[in-house]
């Protein structure tokens, strides 16, 4: 999980990637960095913590150029550290080269062990490192023919922008596990994980970059050139139920309504005897939205967010059990009262929190609560990029439904069929990959790979 922006060929190059940061801060909160090309030199703003706390006026106006990249991040596993905050930057002699990753690389030991026994050091844990490596090596003496090169020895999962001073490099691995789209402003190109980044800064959507595409821009101009691998697309499904914002549209669909038809098709696999239907906002909302039309039931928002909390940094005491809850989502105890509702919740993945929320809708008053969740049981890690963790975290490995709705404490559970999911994205022009609920990985997956991801820790 990690948000990528870049701007080639604006005045404003990275303040404007600034702003598509911040419409992609739900991709990633522990840190966000932009770099600069200025002609001469690049200028790098890495801090751990949200985008609106990294930068400040100072610290854009010394982010001089007219190309940018930057990119907000999640951990997927490891203690967060201020060493892995990306971009990642290097000097070589063709130029210096930054680069912003989302994805997993599924080969990352291999290559890492490859580079040091050739006697590469190493300063952090992230594939970006990893990246700009791989294009530094000696061997080819164009940078487009080392770029090319160098992609086509990664494996898993990639969506990137690479700045080799003012060219702008934007990929996706074969299968396109996650997005990235490219847009135009006056006569900049841009470039965003989600498209709602292009329309914070007024620029228009001219394409998906494809699976297995690389495009170089530079001055203007823009090369497509192909890897040599092809693969079967396996978009991930996860970024329509839960990951991506709804204002988004990615893998050329808009997100809202996938999520809306996920909740139509709930409501024709199961409908308990309930007075309304409400989301756990915000997450379940497009979905709930579409459950309730379906089926022609009131609609309630009785669970009210704080939207100002940011991070908590406040310890819970054992007077505020449920604090981590509870300062984010408030009841309304009025609508609740001596009710049977309904909540939609987009996605189960531990439970812990599913089953904090249950209790203070119980405490608000609610007589019986049924829970829909608009996507099959989780049961399986992802290596792609989810932060899904292992195998023993994940509820719907271990227990069987009835044990789920037991430890959450509902009335009745019901999730998504797989069948249902599929046919609500059936329009879809890609095929998708659904391999945290189906267990069947597009990209081979070596067999200690959860270890090694654990301790590699980026
Ligand atoms: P749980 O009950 O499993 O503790 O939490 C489920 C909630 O986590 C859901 O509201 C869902 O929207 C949210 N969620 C789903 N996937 C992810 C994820 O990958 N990371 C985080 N932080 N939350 C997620
Ligand atoms: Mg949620």
């Amino acid at each position: 999980m990690c948000g990528i922006f870049a701007v080639s060929g604006h005045k404003e190059a990275a303040k404007l990637t600034y702003l598509g940061l911040y419409a992609l801060q739900h991709r990633g909160e522990e840190s966000a960095g932009i770099v600069s090309f200025n002609g001469k030199k690049i200028s790098c703003q890495k801090k751990m913590g949200l985008v609106a706390d990294a930068f400040d006026q100072q610290s854009l106006r010394s982010l001089e150029g007219e190309c940018a990249i930057g990119h907000v991040r999640y951990s997927t596993t490891g203690s967060p550290s201020s060493l892995n905050i990306q971009p990642f930057s290097a000097c070589h002699k063709k130029g210096n080269i930054s680069v912003a990753h989302n994805g997993n690389l599924t080969n990352i030991n291999i290559l890492h062990s490859k580079m040091e026994d050739k006697g590469t050091i190493f300063q952090t844990s992230t594939d970006s490192e990893i990246i700009a490596h791989l294009i530094a090596k000696p061997g080819r003496n164009n940078i487009k023919a080392k770029v090319k090169h160098a992609l086509s020895q990664l494996e898993g999962s990639f969506s990137l922008a690479v700045m080799i001073d003012q060219l702008i490099v934007a990929a996706r691995d074969p299968s396109g596990f996650r997005p990235l789209c490219l847009g135009k402003l006056d006569q900049a190109y841009v470039l965003a994980s989600e498209t709602c980044a292009l329309d914070l800064i007024g620029a228009k959507y001219i394409r998906d970059v494809g699976a297995g595409e690389i495009l170089f821009i530079k001055e203007g101009k823009i090369e497509s050139v192909k890897l040599n691998k092809k693969s079967k697309s396996a978009s991930c499904i996860f970024e329509y139920i839960y990951f991506s914002r709804p204002d988004s549209n990615i893998f050329n669909r808009n997100v809202y309504l996938a999520r809306r038809r996920l909740g139509e098709e709930l409501a024709r696999e199961y409908k308990p005897d309930c007075d309304f239907v409400m989301p756990i906002p915000d997450s379940g909302n497009c979905a709930a939205l579409g459950y309730a039309s379906q089926a022609k039931l009131p609609y309630q928002t009785a669970i009210i967010r704080n939207h100002y909390i940011g991070r908590t940094f406040i310890q819970p005491s054992q007077l505020m059990r449920d604090f981590r809850v509870r300062v984010k989502l408030n009841p309304v105890k009025e609508v609740l009262a001596g009710k049977k509702v309904l909540i939609i919740e987009d996605s189960i993945v531990r439970g812990t929190t599913t089953r904090a929320k249950i209790k203070t809708l119980r405490q608000a008053g609610a007589k019986e609560i049924h829970m829909g969740v608009s996507c099959p049981p989780i049961k399986f890690p992802c290596f792609y990029g989810i932060d899904f963790p292992t195998k023993s975290e994940l509820i719907a490995a271990n227990k069987e439904v009835e044990e789920i709705r037991n430890f959450i404490g509902s009335d009745s559970l019901h999730y998504l069929s797989l069948e249902g999911m599929l046919s609500a994205m059936r329009e879809a022009e890609f095929d998708f990959c659904a391999a945290c609920f189906t267990g069947g990985y597009p990209v081979e997956i070596p067999n200690n790979f959860n270890k090694i991801m654990l301790e590699r820790g980026g």
